[in-house]
């Protein structure tokens, strides 16, 4: 694409962003029949732990060969704010593409209402499945790669999900409170590009975990300290808490050993702790933020890690303070950044092909070419926010860095904006504009021009405004 055309795409782009609103059906104000201000809440959850054998992280790290803790599925459909809005966070690396498209679908269908009024976002935790179904079909044409997902399994956790929806709809229960609170974690959150030349170009990460003491010593760098906690109540009993944090969830893991991690051991107990509140937790934008600074990566630490997380729900939720709900809005906008420069169809056929790759190398660009096909295709990401009084609930795609989440709450400080990154995972990593120049790992693997940082951010703006 030349530059003029690049132009024009963007502008298209944009113009499209703000012509793809929907307001909810009928704004909560209006009590009319089907409104009425008569809020409902149906939490589901189901199971989606990966058999033995399937492939973790699209394949290029070891298969599960046990399960320490099962996967889940976990969310809510909310009725009477015109059509049903369902959300939903997955314990699984990423879901991608028409993948997304078909999770948003089946659970829409389920729920009787349409694909962009439901929002999924994963958890990413590695030792899980990375579903691209694109990017399925290009390394089964190579006939000697690992799955990037097994589709009859993809297919059973989708029945799955539309069972659990049904089923929960019976169960909704009348909501007429919403509380929100946050509270800072201590020590589990660290920027992974601190470790930088004077020219800002970074000269090494610290990851998930970081065997380097010299590296664990440099600063926490720019993080988002709070986890951020929204609940929902039918008068006083609460029925469901929604927690945001902002880091990658894994403290170990390529060992085959299926585990939601040290982020859903957390969720776990504190479910524990409270049997009749369904507790969600969702990942904000951490593409550029691991535990690495306070994880060697050695065993002990999950369970550290874990402990941190606990305490800082458990704080969280000591300020919940529930007001009755006035008023319930959902927006959607779709946008379609375009893909970077250097990504060529050709150049990548070419990458996956040559059986001389490691896997790493043939499996991760058939993401790419998923992703350049999709935008070729001009299949849109949705962005979607719920807004309940004074509480926006954002949903933002793929490995956002952590500066969006942060400019989101910036743009409305009076209000309280809870932001879910890792939906729609086509574009891989999110850097911000000025990051691009500055390399390293992240911004090797964004598929996303530049440019992806304005038409996010206007997006953002839009679903805020
Ligand atoms: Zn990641």
């Amino acid at each position: 694409m030349n530059t003029r055309d690049r132009r024009e795409f963007l502008t298209q782009t944009v113009l499209a962003s703000s012509a793809g609103w929907t307001l909810a059906a009928n704004p909560s104000w209006a009590k009319d029949e089907n409104q009425n201000g008569n809020f409902h809440l149906a939490p589901f959850r189901f199971d989606v732990t990966p058999p033995k054998g399937h492939s973790c992280c699209g394949g290029w790290i070891k298969p599960v060969v046990a399960v320490d803790d099962p996967l889940q599925a976990m969310g809510f459909v909310m009725l009477g704010a015109g059509k049903p809005i369902v959300i939903c966070a997955v314990d699984w690396t990423g879901i991608l593409n028409e993948a997304h498209l078909q999770w948003r679908k089946a659970l829409a269908d389920a729920a009787g209402t349409t694909p962009d009024r439901v929002a999924v976002h994963c958890v990413h935790q590695h030792n899980a499945p990375f579903a691209c179904l694109d990017a399925e079909r290009i390394v089964q044409a190579q006939g000697d790669l690992p799955h990037i997902v097994e589709v009859d399994f993809f297919r059973r956790c989708l029945d799955r999900g539309r069972k659990a929806i049904v089923r929960c709809l019976t169960a909704a229960e009348r909501i007429t409170h919403i509380a929100h609170s946050q509270a800072k974690v201590e020590k589990v959150a660290s920027n992974r590009r601190v470790f930088r030349d004077d020219n800002r170009l970074i000269k090494g990460m610290r990851g998930s975990s970081c065997k380097s003491a010299k590296l664990r010593a440099l600063p926490e760098g720019l993080i988002d300290p709070w986890l951020k906690t929204v609940a929902f109540y039918n008068k006083d009993k609460k029925i469901a808490a929604c927690h945001y944090y902002a880091t990658h969830p894994m403290s170990y893991y390529g060992d085959g050993r299926v585990t939601s991690d040290f982020v859903g051991l957390a969720r776990m107990h504190r479910q524990k702790d409270e049997g009749t509140c369904h507790h969600i937790y969702f990942t904000g934008c951490a593409g550029n933020i691991a535990a690495g600074k306070y994880n060697d990566g050695s065993k002990p630490v999950r369970e550290v890690l874990t402990r941190r997380v606990y305490e800082g729900i458990v704080r969280s939720e000591e300020n919940l303070r529930p007001v009755p709900i006035e008023n319930v809005q959902w927006k959607t906008v779709d946008v379609l950044p375009p893909a970077r420069d250097n990504l060529s169809a050709e150049a990548l056929e070419a990458r996956i092909a040559n059986k001389a790759n490691a896997v790493v190398q043939r499996n991760r660009p058939s993401f790419m070419l998923s992703w350049l096909r999709r935008v070729a295709r001009k299949m849109p990401i949705v962005l979607s926010s719920l807004r309940i009084n004074d509480v926006s609930l954002l949903h933002l795609p793929a490995e956002c860095f952590v500066q969006y989440q942060l400019r989101a709450q910036q743009m409305q400080p009076d209000r309280f904006v809870a932001t879910a990154a890792y939906g729609d995972g086509g574009p891989w990593y999110i850097p911000v504009k000025e990051e691009y120049a500055c390399g390293g790992y992240e911004v090797s693997v964004a598929f996303c021009d530049p440019g992806v940082d304005e038409i996010l951010t206007k997006g953002m703006k839009a679903l805020l405004s």
